[in-house]
């Protein structure tokens, strides 16, 4: 390809320059290249149906930071980030035509709406002669080097693996480009950066004490990685404490990075390989590559079954009879007032900082689902507004599998909460970390709160009319089912 004209790199959720695929090849074949980052206003400053922010609080800072990162960093090679807020596809052609530019360079993204912005960019820079140039980046297998085409791919997640542990290798991730961008010799407006207050989070405060490391931004991630990997304590530990629910090393915590594409899997998987030939491997470094491909796994299926993949049936398309679109019930979930308080906490949690550990998810999950019987579908979506680290994929299909209408259909999906609770959490400590009102309750009573009299609750300091202490005509009520 001869280098003669500009090219627009269009980032996504991609927002990195280790590993972008899209980046490197808009460099290598244009002269110039603008970056450009559009917060689209079908995400930002607007509500779900259900009255949700689509973006919330905790990602729309996460995405800030992220995004004013990636233009600092971008400045370091020549670069300068062009941001817009509105619609994605309007602004980058405006830009791609008062630039006259070749081509937008992006990573192609899969999921239902992403595919309509990407489809409509698409037709209309074809109307003046430019094209859209797609790079793939955010799994740690390339789709092309599957044993099989989309379609074919194993709905159980262990078969998918066994079938292409053996024979795929994860591609090498490139190197951040080096050298300076060529000047640009087209006069774009660089754009400001919104605020929290454009998005309408006037005022916002998030709690990151719980979770004081997701900050946005490759820069970020990058330390984050390092640290993670220099700490051989944390990941030979990785595959007990991973069901932990609280720390800063129990798990990875690259989750945020992973979803806004500040780090690479690819690099990731490129750490943990260094880091066995440094120490060892073990079953803990293993079962991190499992979760990786976990992740791809869901994107997959979100590829082969399309639409069904969110809907109430989910891929199997059944429909369980008891699920409610009980919206009193549901808030009262969202809001952390079931009365459970392992469930309370983690709702809190959820709510000041936006991440929740794997075990905490799946227990507030398995509680709205199975003991409410509430619609998955609600659940999901609230977890789409409040995670810091929503990942389409991720998130709607380990929904439609805690729900049973995913792809594998598994018997452990119903988690008995108290039992969950007394295994996790069994000194409560968890519980007063979020739940503050429980501080002068025995940390071994915690859990078995609903084993007490009204009496000995309010004894302990909590609310007579909150959530915990059972009216008249609850007491005998067992709050938590008992199998
Ligand atoms: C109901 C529910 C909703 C979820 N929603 C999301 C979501 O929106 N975004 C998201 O990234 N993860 C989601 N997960 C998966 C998992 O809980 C998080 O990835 C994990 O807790 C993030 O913390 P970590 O980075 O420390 O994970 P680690 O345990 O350190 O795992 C490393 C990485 O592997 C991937 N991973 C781990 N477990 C899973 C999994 N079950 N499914 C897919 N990928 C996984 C993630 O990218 C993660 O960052 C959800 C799980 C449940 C049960």
């Amino acid at each position: 390809m001869s280098k003669k004209r500009r090219a627009i790199v269009w980032f996504r959720q991609d927002l990195r320059l280790h590993d972008n695929v899209a980046l490197l090849e808009a460099i290598h074949s244009a002269i110039e290249v603008i970056p450009v980052y559009v917060f689209d206003e079908r995400y930002f400053g607007v509500d779900t149906e259900l009255g949700f922010p689509k973006t919330g609080p905790h990602r729309t800072k996460f995405l800030l930071e992220s995004v004013a990162d990636l233009r600092k960093n971008l400045r370091r090679i020549n670069g300068q980030l062009i941001v817009r807020v509105g619609k994605t596809e309007d602004i980058l052609f405006d830009i791609a035509e008062q630039a006259k530019s070749g081509w937008v360079f992006c990573n192609r993204e899969r999921t239902p709406m992403e595919v309509t912005i990407q489809d409509d960019l698409e037709q209309r820079l074809w109307s003046i002669g430019q094209e859209v140039r797609f790079s793939r980046g955010k799994m740690l297998y390339h789709t092309a080097d599957l044993p099989f085409p989309i379609q074919h791919v194993p709905d159980s997640f262990s078969q998918f693996r066994k079938e292409t542990e053996r024979y795929v290798g994860v591609r090498e991730p490139m190197e951040a480009p080096s050298n300076s961008l060529a000047q640009l010799t087209v006069d774009i407006d660089p754009g400001e950066m919104p605020s929290m207050a454009d998005f309408g989070f006037e005022g916002y405060h998030t709690d990151r004490s719980g979770n004081p490391l997701f900050e946005g931004g490759e820069t970020a991630g990058l330390n984050r990685l390092h640290t993670y990997f220099n700490h051989p304590d944390a990941v030979d530990s990785y595959r007990e404490s991973r069901s932990d629910l609280s720390g800063d090393l129990y798990s990875t915590k690259f989750s945020a990075w992973l979803a806004q594409g500040c780090l690479s899997p690819k690099t990731i998987y490129q750490e943990l390989k260094k880091y066995e030939e440094r120490y060892r491997d073990s079953k803990s470094t293993q079962e991190l590559v499992y979760n990786l491909l976990l992740r791809d796994h869901h994107r997959f299926m979100a590829k082969k079954y399309g639409e069904h993949f969110f809907e109430e049936g989910g891929v199997q398309g059944s429909y369980q009879n008891d699920w409610s679109d009980d919206y009193h019930t549901f808030h009262k979930w969202v809001n952390g007032e079931t009365g459970v308080p392992l469930v309370d906490a983690a709702m809190m949690e959820l709510y000041q900082t936006g991440y929740l550990s794997n075990r905490a998810r799946q227990n507030v999950a398995s509680y709205l689902i199975n003991d409410l019987h509430v619609n998955w579908q609600l659940g999901a979506s609230y977890f789409e507004s409040i995670l810091i680290d929503y990942d389409v994929t991720s998130n709607w299909g380990n929904w439609s599998q805690m729900a049973g209408v995913g792809s594998e259909v598994r018997d452990d999906r119903y988690l008995n909460i108290e039992a969950q609770a007394l295994r996790y959490d069994p000194h409560g400590e968890y519980v007063k970390k979020w739940l503050p009102q429980f501080k002068d309750m025995p940390g071994e009573k915690i859990h078995q709160i609903h084993r007490l009299s009204p009496e000995e609750v309010i004894s302990y300091g909590l609310d007579p009319n909150g959530p915990y202490v059972p009216r008249e005509r609850e007491r005998g009520d067992q709050r938590v089912p008992s199998s």
